[in-house]
């Protein structure tokens, strides 16, 4: 089981090379933007993510950005936003260590609530959305390769279904 350091340096360490990557026919110091930095914390951010199921550094960066966000909706009286951001605070301790936040299609598919909110409040804001969202995915999908093995985080995904469904009693 790897640490918060080991997350943290891997899943920025994986920005750091796809960002080299499409980054590569232009000078070095065009890599140097906010955008990039921004790139590298929202992959950060998500290689921490899957551990918010338990007390983890994950789980404080959660309740040290959730929160203020949850006082400023409610303060806006954001009824959607107060809402969402109480789920967020309320749901991740009483999940079981390595359920939910620890499925390969759940880490795929639940950060693309994010574009999709910023779509619907500051469409503008979309594509600079989604490209966050490409780097915390896969900042989170390092987290699954470190903690299952890539070879294990893989027949997770693809027998997940398999599993759940032969182990389901049948009803008669
Ligand atoms: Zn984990």
């Amino acid at each position: 089981m790897s640490g918060y350091r080991t997350h943290f340096s891997v899943a920025a360490g994986c920005a750091l090379v796809l960002i080299i990557v499409t980054h590569r026919a232009t000078p070095w110091i065009a890599w140097l933007s906010l955008t990039n930095i921004a790139r590298i914390i929202a992959s950060i951010l998500g290689g921490l993510f899957p551990d918010i199921d338990i007390k983890s550094k994950g789980q404080q960066l959660l309740y040290a950005l959730v929160i203020p966000l949850l006082v400023a909706a409610l303060l806006a009286k954001h009824i959607v936003f107060s809402i969402l951001l109480s789920a967020l605070a309320i749901i991740p301790p009483l999940l079981p260590h390595r359920g939910i936040t620890h499925n390969f299609w759940f880490t795929l598919i639940a950060p693309l609530s994010g574009p999709f909110l910023v779509n619907v409040y500051c469409p503008e804001y979309t594509a600079y959305a989604f490209d966050l969202c490409v780097y915390f995915i896969m900042g989170a999908i390092s987290h699954l390769a470190l903690d299952y093995g890539p070879r294990e985080m893989i027949m997770k995904a693809l027998q997940g279904n398999k599993r759940r469904s032969l182990t389901r009693p049948r009803k008669k």
